[in-house]
């Protein structure tokens, strides 16, 4: 589902250049849970964002459910990032803005009609938890919710492929178990691809099939979550 391969990103030039990404290739399986797990500093979030190209590789490839990512011109990059959503650490929510209005402003980009925005945003809050909370504020909301609130604008648009920028890193344990069940159930129900990182091996044990462990832009370690050297 996901193909990265001899990836290479390099931030700067001559002797203070940073090469975040030195020969980076892995492979994802539809369905899976993979996590990409390593220190602060290891490239994890540069090599997220080169799958839906927020971050353009110097070199490689990057193809994502069949299509050559990193080739496309601008109006193919906007379809393309439409089977691909996104969750962050900080959830990313508008303040200004109701729950419900959250989430039916990620399909405005997409174009969704109206009444079709709206049913879908109420049709998502019920999968995550959430029913009958559209017409909350962010502000009112608990950190956990507000996650909720960030996976659900990230499934408006019916992706394919979620991309999970350390979901729950500003998450107290209790808080971070909810959520990664919830990962683990839209994961099942939605036949979806997830591809998350995270700084903590006990997100990987817990949701991830396979895992790539990175360290100083390289890939040391990969394959299922069982036999990693690292999970041990
Ligand atoms: P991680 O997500 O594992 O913390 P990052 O991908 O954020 O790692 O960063 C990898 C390396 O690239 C780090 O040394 C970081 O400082 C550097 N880096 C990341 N983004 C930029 C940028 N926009 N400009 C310069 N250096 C960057
Ligand atoms: P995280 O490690 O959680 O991804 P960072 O604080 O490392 O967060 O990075 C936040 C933002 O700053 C990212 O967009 C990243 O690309 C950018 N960034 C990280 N390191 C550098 C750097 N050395 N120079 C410039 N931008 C950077």
């Amino acid at each position: 589902m996901i193909s990265l391969r001899n990836l290479r990103k390099t931030y700067g030039r001559g002797p203070g250049a940073v090469r975040a990404l030195d020969d980076v290739s892995l492979e994802v399986a539809r369905g899976e849970i993979f996590g990409v797990v390593g220190r602060s500093g290891a490239g994890k979030s540069t090599l997220l964002r080169t799958v839906n190209l927020l971050e353009r590789p110097d070199s490689g490839s990057v193809e994502v459910d069949g299509v050559e990512m990193t080739t496309l011109d601008q109006a193919g990059l906007r379809r393309a990032r439409r089977s691909v959503g996104m969750v962050f650490q900080h959830f990313n929510l508008l303040s200004n803005r109701s729950v419900q209005q959250n989430i039916e402003f990620a399909l405005e980009a997409a174009r969704t009609p109206r009444a079709r925005r709206r049913a879908r945003a109420t049709e998502i809050l019920e999968l995550v938890g959430l029913e009958g909370r559209g017409g909350s504020y962010p502000a009112q909301l608990s950190g956990g919710q507000k996650q909720r609130v960030g996976i659900a604008r990230a499934l408006a648009a019916e992706p394919t492929v979620l991309l999970s920028d350390e979901a729950t890193s500003a998450l107290d344990p209790e808080t971070t178990e909810s959520i990664l069940d919830l990962i683990q159930s839209i994961n099942r129900e939605l036949d979806l691809t997830v591809l998350l990182i995270t700084h903590e091996m006990e997100v990987v044990k817990r949701i991830c099939t396979s895992a790539a462990l990175l360290e100083d832009g390289r890939i040391v370690e990969q394959g299922a979550v069982t036999g990693l050297i690292s999970t041990q």
